[in-house]
């Protein structure tokens, strides 16, 4: 079917032609059957349908009649009215009626919390044919007499379900109640509700229903996953989640706000291209995260459900779950980010061990089918990490520059070919951030028991932690202590130069150099390549700088920390530790909040 069959507006349909839009999605087809012309319709449409441009289309005959354009005067009042859940959803309608619109002149205006409301009153005053904006803004501008619905040939709610969930009911309604009669009226929602039903009832007249998706058609092109793990290893599941499926763009959700700016300050520490979005960041905040995001400087977006609310996000290629969404609706919200257009998508759910019941109820209730499947292994993600390093390997072995080949005809005499592609690995490598390894997670699904926290030993095998050379990305993948039977390190004495510091956690209090990594870099300001031998002591753990890096770690590391207030970094005095000052030593502290045991998951 083409956009020529459904007999659209002359002026819009150019507009799509201009867009390159050539067959109309399902939702479109849908609504846009001659049949429901000039009726009121209650459509069930996902995020990512193309439903903006369905409403779009079908509201033109009211806007426009047989006309090609609308007037120039400006006019009395605006014609059309979008109501939408957020700002950034109703500044995307925005800019997608107005391209749509464009030839037609008509003027669209945006209404949205966040913005400057006396330019949006300016504009308003100016003449709009078509207002888009959030319900509490719309409603402030009809408090302050800025809006004026008398003249609304049509009424759209986008995402309806989302309106009502974020407690919009009394201002829908007021806009609904002071719209005129003679209106018409569209609601689309994700799901329908009885609340919905009941919305629908009062300020629709015999509207028609439509579902662009039949339920349990609906996501056909997302692939769920999900994933058992132990709750304390959620952020290792996330990274190696990450790193096994390496999404040019994901959207990992958390169940709160300090969850979100966790993880997302853990996941840039570690090395993934990480930005969040949470309900306290301003507007131009969000954007650039966004932005960056759609433009691959960064390839996941960490959120909360509300943060992510109206994002139109069409290439991600992933959404994990990094905390249980709250029930079936938002399971399809949030995975409904993925698997858009016709692309594949995968959704991943992160299941602590004890919420598999209530997981799998979801999934059943959600009407999708999940494939059970354990996290990606530090040794799975090895083996990727080889053929993904070999293949980029190989593509920078294409053309050379007679320059560069004459350094390379050096090297190779100097050094040999085998030194060399190591090198090139190894710098490769650096820009792939450390795989984990699941401890408790793996025990689990091994004998279905959860080892206690400070049980965690090397296997007996283990490589003596780190060797000569090796960084402390390497050194993460083994991240184990020495027991302190082996005694103090002595500065100078270890296999790589240096200088020693302490820091006041212990094994005691949880320390893993999985944690304690990220949190030295971020204090001292360093990366994990200047990082050496890491030995944790009971109460306390001491690691290597490495001698280039040293003196400004000890200056770094003065500096207060608003984070991690109560972890002390320190230069390690020589002179060993009397048994009194094992006494004085400070009070065992807490690890950061992600990586403390039984963590509520929820605040
Ligand atoms: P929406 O569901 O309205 O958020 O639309 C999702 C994306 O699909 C938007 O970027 C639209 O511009 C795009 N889109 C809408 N209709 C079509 C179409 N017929 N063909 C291709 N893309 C479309």
């Amino acid at each position: 079917m083409t956009f020529e069959d459904l007999s659209p507006h002359p002026s819009l349909l150019q507009a799509l032609a201009l867009k390159g839009y050539a067959q109309p999605t399902p939702v479109q087809a849908l609504i846009l059957g001659a049949e429901h012309a000039g009726k009121d319709l209650l459509v069930s449409a996902q995020t990512g349908s193309g439903k903006t441009v369905a409403f779009g289309l079908a509201i033109a005959p009211e806007l426009l009649g047989q006309a090609t354009r609308l007037e120039a005067a400006k006019p009395k009042a605006p014609m059309a009215l979008v109501i939408a859940p957020t700002r950034e959803l109703a500044l995307q309608v925005q800019q997608e009626l107005a391209w749509l619109y464009a030839g037609t002149g008509a003027r669209v205006r945006a209404c949205v919390g966040g913005m400057d409301p006396r330019k949006e009153q300016r504009a308003l005053a100016e003449g709009a044919h078509i207002v888009v904006g959030t319900p509490g803004r719309l409603c402030d501008h009809l408090d302050r007499r800025n809006l004026d619905l008398s003249h609304l040939r049509a009424v759209v709610l986008d995402e309806a379900d989302e309106m009502l969930d974020m407690g919009f009911r009394e201002e829908l309604e007021r806009i609904l109640r002071d719209a005129p009669v003679e209106r018409r009226t569209l609601l689309l929602s994700a799901t329908l509700p009885s609340a919905i039903a009941q919305l629908a009832g009062r300020y629709q007249r015999n509207a028609v229903r439509l579902a662009a998706t039949p339920p349990e058609q609906a996501h056909q092109d997302i692939e769920y996953r999900a994933c058992a793990i132990a709750p304390r290893e959620t952020e290792h599941a996330v990274v190696n989640t990450l790193r096994q499926l390496e999404p040019a763009a994901a959207l990992v959700f958390c169940a709160t706000r300090d969850g979100v700016n966790h993880l997302q300050s853990n996941l840039s520490e570690r090395g993934f291209q990480a930005v969040a979005i949470s309900g306290e960041l301003t507007q131009p905040e969000r954007l650039r995260a966004l932005q960056a995001l759609r433009d691959g400087r960064a390839r996941v977006l960490v959120a909360t459900d509300v943060a992510a609310r109206g994002l139109d996000l069409p290439a991600l290629d992933l959404v994990l779950h990094s905390d249980l969404p709250r029930d079936a609706q938002v399971l399809q919200h949030r995975s409904g980010r993925t698997g858009r257009a016709g692309r594949k998508g995968i959704s991943v759910l992160l299941v602590p061990f004890r919420l598999r019941a209530v997981a799998e109820r979801m999934l059943k209730s959600a009407r999708v089918k999940a494939r059970w499947t354990p996290v990606a292994t530090l040794e799975e993600i090895r083996a990727l990490d080889h053929d993904r390093l070999v293949k980029a390997a190989g593509e920078l072995c294409g053309e050379s520059l007679e320059d560069d080949l004459g350094v390379a005809r050096t090297l190779l005499e100097k050094h040999g070919p085998e030194p060399l592609a190591s090198a090139l690995v190894r710098l490769l490598r650096a820009r792939l951030p450390a795989p984990e390894e699941l401890v408790e997670t793996a025990s689990f699904l091994l004998r279905g028991k959860v080892p206690r926290a400070t049980e965690h030993r090397p296997p007996a095998n283990a490589p003596r932690f780190p060797v000569r050379g090796t960084s402390a990305s390497h050194a993460q993948a083994h991240a184990h202590s020495r027991s302190p039977a082996h005694g103090p390190p002595t500065p100078g004495a270890g296999p790589v130069e240096g200088s020693w510091f302490q820091l006041n956690v212990g094994r005691l209090t949880n320390a893993d150099p999985r944690w304690l990594v990220p949190l030295i870099c971020r204090r001292g300001g360093v990366t994990k390549a200047d990082i050496g031998k890491i030995v944790i002591f009971p109460k306390e753990t001491r690691f290597l700088v490495s001698a280039g890096a040293a003196a400004a770690f000890g200056q770094a590391i003065r500096r207060p920390d608003k984070k991690d207030p109560a972890i002390r970094i320190e230069p390690y005095r020589t002179e060993s530790r009397s048994s009194q000052d094992e006494r004085l030593s400070p009070r065992p502290l807490r690890p950061p909040r992600s990586q403390r045991p039984d963590r509520p998951r929820r605040a």
